[in-house]
């Protein structure tokens, strides 16, 4: 049965779970996928949010979510979809393996589960593009089960409350168990929610406001006044330069020309508009036309693309060509129709950069 949500089992109940699920009930943040109190929580919306929010922040998600549930308001009906029709309407989410794990996700619930989703987080685990963290924010949020349910929020709140010494990622283990020690078994749903609303509104990553937290009186860094100084993190590696040359190839009736990546890899299944090899040595003009995918009187465009991934800073410039014809492994579509193609958001400022010179 899905999670529904309840008041506090007693309001004189003090423990520190207690305490933070009074102050969830006052101050819970109104999210379009979240089940109103007393509501019965939605397993297909509450599965989407998290697939949409990994990475990704709660106001990005929003329009998307919505045009989601409105296209494909239940899960046989995302099932339905195409895979290119769920790309498109994910396009500028990123991490576009999320969204073909989401189809693929939607298909194994609606043909193996008849439409429900496991309540548990075994059974979520076994399904596609859900991992560790996601199953654990369902099985509590849309079943109310216990679970660990850790995000960068609750780490956050957790490192402060003890003042953990322990930078991260090395301390994760650690996180958990703190987290896994508050865990209430009443309401852990609503305790997993309040958690994550209370590293995202009052115990920010700056200038906390702990005058109005909950947990004052119980949190090491408040007392100490160090509260800024955790989660400590080990620096991150700088992320690589690469370069490359996109080819913008257009055909005599004004299509351009486009061509699907491998499934595999980084934007896998999405459109593209085709490029030469990404490297770490800026290619040289006359380079980058021989390395060009076909013959054609190239000619430079303007405009310098700068697009950064999570794991490469991509550096790209533009050739423009004319062909007759449209090549094997190819489609041309017409420029006022570009945006029914999946096309990743690296590859939309290519478009706007030629179409709108911008
Ligand atoms: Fe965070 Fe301040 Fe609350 Fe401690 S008292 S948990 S630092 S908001």
């Amino acid at each position: 049965m899905p999670a529904r949500h309840r008041k506090p089992d007693s309001a004189s109940d003090d423990t520190m779970p207690a305490r933070l699920l009074a102050w969830y009930d006052r101050h819970r943040r109104v999210l379009p996928w979240r089940a109103r109190a007393g509501e019965a929580a939605d397993p297909y919306r509450v599965w989407l949010s998290e697939i949409m929010l990994q990475q990704t922040t709660v106001a990005t998600v929003g329009p998307y979510f919505l045009t989601f549930l409105a296209r494909w308001p239940d899960v046989n009906a995302l099932a339905a979809a195409s895979l290119d029709e769920v790309l498109t309407a994910w396009a500028g989410l990123g991490y576009y393996a999320r969204a073909r794990n989401l189809h693929k996700c939607a298909q194994v619930v609606a043909s193996r589960h008849g439409g429900r989703f496991p309540d548990s987080e075994a059974g979520l685990l076994e399904l596609p593009g859900i991992g560790g963290y996601t199953a654990a924010a369902i099985a509590a949020i849309a079943f109310d089960r216990r679970a660990v349910v850790m995000d960068g929020n609750v780490e956050r709140v957790v490192a402060r409350l003890n003042r953990v010494k322990n930078a991260l990622p090395a301390a994760k283990p650690e996180f958990r168990a703190l987290t896994d020690a508050l865990t209430p078994d009443q309401r852990p749903g609503d305790f997993a929610q309040a958690m994550m609303d209370l590293g995202a509104t009052i115990c920010t990553p700056r200038k906390p406001r702990c005058g109005l937290c909950p947990w004052r009186d119980d949190c090491a860094a408040f007392k100490a006044g160090d509260a800024e100084d955790y989660p400590r993190k080990t620096p991150k590696a700088e992320r690589p330069i690469l370069h490359a040359t996109a080819y913008w190839m257009t055909l005599p009736d004004g299509s351009v020309l486009l061509r699907r990546r491998a499934e595999e890899g980084l934007l896998g299944g999405m459109m593209e508009i085709p490029t030469n090899s990404w490297r770490a040595a800026p290619w040289d003009p006359d380079e980058a036309r021989a390395a060009a995918p076909f013959d054609a009187q190239w000619r430079d465009l303007p405009g310098n693309i700068r697009h950064v991934f999570t794991h490469i800073d991509l550096r790209l410039t533009l050739l423009g060509g004319r062909l007759e014809k449209v090549p094997a492994g190819l489609v041309a579509a017409p420029l006022d129709k570009l945006g029914d193609y999946a096309l990743p958001s690296v590859m939309r400022k290519i478009v706007n950069a030629v179409v709108k010179g911008g």
